[in-house]
């Protein structure tokens, strides 16, 4: 039996797993059949137990301290989180959520999953994606790739609805979830889907929408007290979850009648929350926010160099696009009807399903080409901080929205005579010094002894997940002396044609069928060694 590769949307507000049955992506019921778990965690110290999905959240409001949502905003992050007065690092949280997910899924389809795919947003940075790299590994699974979420949702947009006719081959996917918000723009060609354009934002989505609704209850009860009160964390549950229910409700409803009982207690008084919202005076509460969303937009068809007209279908993805408000910006913006998907809450998990489907070989047809989310370069000193007399001239090597994988390189020059060594400071992001972007690490290379403005060639590669380790595998292979002759010139021819179809940029089902001939021949020569030694 093929081992299943399941898909997972490890969502900030909800999580959810699918597979590939029959060809046919599916999500997997979790808990009392709800496919959408909600992302909380919660520790049950008297049992000493890690409680995940509906049960934690039932919990948030009661244990405040021993619960935590929203974990996503938090990967990659060093600051661990506390529950319960126990100390947990965000990948580790993250990973009881893919364990309750994994462990749950298996059980319903009766085989262990081992192997997954996970989606991240295409803002999420370098950190952000290994954060996500470990929870997987802390939970016990292999992750088979690292995929966008606007990428995972076409594929499937694309999977379940292919006979859908379009003039243009340019699609855009407008994400906006509970905790994150990504727009991207891919382009059609036949059989590939490459990503034009991404931009997004790592801390805008539903959530931000519940909390104008939170200051506006909290405004509402104090008012009378003259804002005397200051909010406590359990009240701020407790106005969260109405604010969610009201938000919703004005999906549907042009207004919504919020009558919640003792909110709060003041002085041993129960306050009542008691009023009525319409839709337009939510949406002022929160104009500026999906304001931010069209300014995204904007971005990204900036980049692809595009105008709104040229845009052949709008796909909506995440909860939060069930709010009119979303689907009428973009109507107005783009002077269209707006596609709906099948369900924008399940798209992602569905996608990176078909996304898993793919790498286990299933004959699906369809090639998902990927972009860089975050230019790629390093500290040079053509600029020196006139407050701190350091280089922090940020020189890009690989920009934004390259499809990867990808090699690039430049000519630096070093700047004193008989220079032994260089340091390379790598920095990823848009902004012209390094400080404001994101460091990724430093290297100290030797050199040779060499007069002053000598030529450094600096090159980088930018990978999917895994190619590097792949190739290190089988080049420490080589070394191995215990190697058979005809494995060793295998591997050597491998590594050789592997890593010339990613300098090319070839397509990914060459450099994948090229990746899997490589792992078979790698996994043979291990055994043998095993079976020598
Ligand atoms: P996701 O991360 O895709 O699961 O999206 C979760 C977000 O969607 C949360 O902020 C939910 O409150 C929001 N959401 C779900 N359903 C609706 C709805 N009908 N109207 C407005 N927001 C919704």
């Amino acid at each position: 039996m093929r081992d299943i590769i399941c898909g997972i949307d490890l969502g900030t507000t909800n999580s959810s797993i699918a597979y590939l049955k029959d060809g046919e992506a599916v999500a997997i019921p979790i808990d009392a059949d709800q496919a959408l778990v909600p992302s909380v965690v919660s520790l049950d110290e008297a049992a000493n137990t890690i409680i995940v999905g509906q049960a934690a959240r039932n919990r948030l409001a009661a244990f405040p301290e021993h619960t935590v949502r929203a974990i996503k905003r938090q990967m990659g992050q060093t600051t661990p989180v506390s529950l319960g007065g126990q100390q947990f690092s965000p990948e580790e949280i993250s990973s009881f959520i893919l364990n309750h997910l994994v462990f749950k899924a298996s059980q319903v389809i009766g085989q262990k999953i081992k192997q997954v795919v996970i989606t991240v947003p295409a803002y999420f940075n370098d950190a952000q994606r290994r954060a996500t790299i470990k929870a997987g590994e802390l939970a016990g699974l292999e992750v088979t790739r690292i995929i966008n979420e606007p990428t995972a949702a076409a594929l499937v947009y694309d999977y379940v609805s292919f006979q859908q006719e379009t003039s243009s081959p340019y699609i855009m996917v407008y994400d906006l979830g509970g905790g994150t918000f990504d727009v991207s723009i891919l382009e059609v060609k036949g059989e590939i889907k490459e990503v034009l354009a991404s931009c997004g934002d790592t801390a805008l989505g539903g959530d931000d929408f519940d909390d104008r609704l939170v200051n506006f209850f909290w405004e509402q009860l104090t008012e009378p007290l003259r804002g005397e009160l200051s909010l406590n964390l359990a009240t701020r549950i407790r106005l969260r979850d109405i604010a969610e229910k009201t938000k919703i409700t004005l999906s549907d409803q042009p207004f919504c009648q919020v009558s919640e009982a003792a909110v709060l207690s003041v002085e041993g008084q129960p306050l009542n929350l008691n009023l009525e919202i319409k839709r337009r005076e939510f949406e002022e509460l929160a104009k500026d926010l999906v304001e931010r969303t069209a300014e995204k937009v904007r971005d990204a068809l900036g980049e692809a160099r595009l105008q709104p007209q040229d845009i052949g279908k709008i796909l909506l993805v995440g909860g939060a696009t069930r709010m009119p408000v979303v689907q009428d910006l973009l109507k107005e913006m783009f002077d269209r009807p707006i596609y709906h998907s099948i369900d924008p809450d399940l798209c992602v998990a569905l996608g990176a399903a078909v996304q898993g489907g793919l790498i286990s070989g299933e004959p699906l047809g369809h090639i998902l080409l990927d972009v860089t989310a975050h230019s790629l370069g390093i500290r040079t000193v053509d600029e020196i901080d006139p407050e701190t007399g350091e280089a922090d001239y940020f020189s890009t090597i690989i920009r934004r929205n390259t499809r990867i994988p990808t090699r690039k390189a430049e000519v630096y020059f070093t700047v004193v005579p008989n220079q032994t060594m260089i340091s390379i400071d790598v920095y990823q992001g848009e902004k012209p010094s390094c400080q404001a972007n994101v460091a990724v690490g430093s290297f100290d290379f030797p050199l040779k002894s060499a007069p002053a403005h000598s030529p450094v060639i600096v090159e980088f590669a930018y990978d999917k997940e895994g190619i590097n380790y792949i190739i290190e595998k089988a080049k420490n292979l080589l070394s191995e002396a215990r190697l058979p002759g005809e494995l060793k010139n295998d591997l050597n021819r491998l590594v050789g044609a592997y890593e010339q179809a990613l300098v090319a940029g070839e397509e990914d089902k060459d450099i994948d069928a090229l990746e899997d001939e490589l792992l078979a021949t790698i996994e043979d020569a291990e055994e043998r060694l095993l079976g020598l030694g």
